[in-house]
């Protein structure tokens, strides 16, 4: 590369590159100086420089990989959905008011959690409890007038508490996923003395599409048919309970990039909560579950790692559409809720790492100068394509090239072709590769059938990561999360990469990007510099990814630093240390002070053979017992 293009790119090429326009929502841009910067409130007089960040917290001796969760970005979100739905009940003249309840599922943490209880208690939210352990979480945390919606299949542990709750104040609503825990809720309200306040759970006819289809439909593992629910309220009415039924439910799955779904399930929930209004249900509350898309790949379309709304849109049409058919019934607008998780946990996380070292594939040692005469015939093959290649050849020379490769591939497996003319073959053939390359730079675009190259060419960053502890949809279901580095932004990236993690494991690498609106199968990064940090940031993590991720190979939770702009300045809230080596090995059984016991013992052993000295006996023990207080990942750090 010429100083000369160096100069030409500036930062504005750099967002353009890694699409920050198109996924950012406002919270991500590049600073003059080159570093990845985040605007919590969307405002970016009030940034952090990610870069900054991290240094600084590596001064304080914390390592990579951390994750750092932006707690202005909740704030912003939990604000936003408040704002998208006022403006859409405003213009509507929607009778009645919206709160969003949080599923905790999609991030437990007690500090999210937390943040989420603070910022949306002014606007009447609340939380969303799946579990009988996170019922337990939520009940504690709440305020009393704070919602509290119990989804997911209930024993009668599950409902005796959340009617303590009830009791004790709390405004706890269990919704009924299959018939048997109404007749669960009847009996212990009646033990307890508490009138419960009960949702029901519709099946609709609509099904979601992608990913979680099977959450919604006839088929669906929860929720009551349209007849059952029926059946229930009968029930309800003959023992002069009707009034109790205060919330229909639904859900048709997460993720849903098509707001056309989203739209025939409102419907028809409406139309059902009119019709069981009118029969004598209680309903005051119209409960349009999750599902709310997050825009990944910044492409706004129906993919599985987009959507093609936006926040406001998805409000506009639940509001408009329960009004027009609450109008048209004489029902009164109910106050909608929404169990909205991914829309507002996912941006307010990213996960930096640093770049270990990079394996170039391909990368030609030395440019074959000139072959002796005696080398086999398809290794001078290769040597005239290498030689001919041009603009107007790509394909032919690319396609011999192959051909000869294969030969020459033969020749060596049959015991024909010496170790150095492999060795030379190979490196024409990637001479070639590279050439083809170049001039597919130079040209724009390849042909179809050669866009593979920059894949097969690509180098391998590795990053002191673990995919299935830290983004476990990428491996599970090939979800797209944006990437880019946070620092060196003002330069040209000059690499095809792709990245792997410090897993054993083959799968434990990310091969898809996001890249122009499209999908991408190598991501441009800097060449890695020997000796100097290369840091990378994976954005959008915030949900559902800590939970599901995995101890694999026993790589444990990340440190975690929650961090705010506070009157024009940046404040690290609170620093969560990851897992130590101690703590994942606590985890499948092993007992620290178990193991320093056998390993004094194998010391010994070795002590009286003769083979360590005392001083080389102490200093194993006590390497070994500080390494256990360790963090699980790689450290750069000298021992
Ligand atoms: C998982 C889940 C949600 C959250 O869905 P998002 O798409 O993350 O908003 C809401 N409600 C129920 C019942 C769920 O199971």
């Amino acid at each position: 590369m010429s100083d000369a293009a160096k100069t030409e790119w500036s930062v504005e090429d750099t967002a353009a590159l890694y699409d920050i326009a198109r996924w950012s929502d406002d919270y991500f841009h590049i600073s003059d100086a080159g570093t990845l910067m985040v605007s919590p409130g969307r405002d970016p007089s009030n940034s952090i420089d990610v870069k900054e960040l991290v240094d600084r917290l590596d001064q304080r001796g914390l390592d990579l990989p951390i994750l750092i969760r932006f707690n202005g970005i909740l704030a912003d979100r939990l604000k936003r959905m408040n704002d998208c739905f006022a403006a859409a009940i405003n213009e509507h003249g929607y009778q009645n008011g919206y709160r969003c309840v949080f599923p905790i599922k999609v991030n437990q943490q007690r500090d999210v959690v937390q943040q989420v209880i603070a910022h949306g208690r002014q606007y009447g939210f609340g939380v969303e409890a799946g579990s009988k352990p996170e019922l337990l979480a939520v009940v504690a945390m709440t305020d009393p007038d704070m919602p509290i919606i119990c989804n997911g299949f209930k024993d009668d542990e599950f409902i005796h508490m959340a009617l303590l709750a009830q009791r004790m104040g709390r405004t706890v609503i269990p919704v009924v996923e299959k018939v048997s825990e109404l007749d669960l809720i009847l009996k212990h309200a009646e033990l307890l003395g508490v009138r419960p306040s009960i949702g029901m759970r519709v099946k609709l006819a609509t099904r979601g599409t992608g990913r979680w289809q099977a959450s919604g439909g006839y088929r669906s593992k929860f929720g009551l048919t349209v007849a059952e629910i029926m059946a229930q309220l009968d029930r309800l009415n003959e023992r002069g309970m009707g009034d109790c039924f205060q919330l229909l439910h639904f859900h048709v799955g997460s993720q849903i990039g098509n707001i056309r779904q989203l739209k025939s399930a409102i419907l028809e929930a409406s139309r059902i909560y009119v019709d069981l209004h009118r029969r004598g249900a209680g309903l005051q509350y119209l409960d349009v579950g999750g599902g709310l898309g997050v825009d990944y790949d910044g492409s706004q379309t129906d993919t599985e790692s987009s959507m093609n709304y936006t926040v406001q849109e998805y409000a506009n049409d639940v509001v408009y559409h329960v009004q027009t058919v609450c109008d048209e019934a004489s029902v009164p607008h109910p106050t909608l809720v929404s169990e909205s998780g991914r829309s507002i946990a996912a941006q307010h996380s990213m996960l930096v790492m640093d770049v270990l070292g990079v394996t170039a594939q391909g990368k030609v040692q030395s440019e074959p100068i000139e072959l002796p005469e005696s080398y086999e015939q398809p290794v001078h093959d290769l040597w005239m394509s290498h030689i001919s290649l041009n603009a107007s050849n790509i394909q032919e020379v690319f396609h011999d090239a192959q051909v000869s490769l294969d030969l020459c591939m033969n020749l060596f497996s049959g015991g024909y072709l010496p170790l150095e003319q492999r060795v030379a073959a190979e490196n024409l053939y990637f001479a070639i590769c590279h050439g083809i390359q170049e001039i597919g730079a130079s040209l724009g675009e390849l042909p179809e059938e050669l866009r593979h190259l920059d894949r097969m060419l690509s180098d391998i960053y590795f990053a002191n990561f673990s995919l299935f502890q830290s983004m476990p949809d990428s491996w599970a279901i090939d979800q797209l999360f944006p990437i880019m580095p946070i620092h060196r932004l003002g330069e040209r990236p000059t690499r095809h990469a792709v990245l792997g993690d410090i897993t054993c494991d083959s799968d434990g690498k990310v091969d898809g990007f996001i890249c122009g609106g499209k999908r991408r199968r190598t991501l441009m990064l800097h060449e890695h510099r020997t000796g100097e940090p290369y840091q990378l940031a994976v954005m959008m993590v915030g949900a559902y990814q800590e939970i599901l991720g995995d101890l694999h190979n026993l790589f444990g939770d990340t440190h975690a630093v929650h961090v705010d702009v506070v009157d024009g300045s940046v404040k690290v809230q609170s620093i969560v240390k990851g897992d130590t080596v101690q703590e994942v090995l606590g985890y499948v059984q092993y007992e620290a002070r178990e193991l320093i016991d056998k390993l004094q013992e194998a010391v010994e052993d070795a002590l009286q053979r003769g083979v360590l000295n005392n001083e080389q006996a102490g200093a194993t023990v006590s390497f070994y017992e500080k390494s256990l207080g360790h963090y699980t990942y790689l450290s750069t750090r000298k021992v």
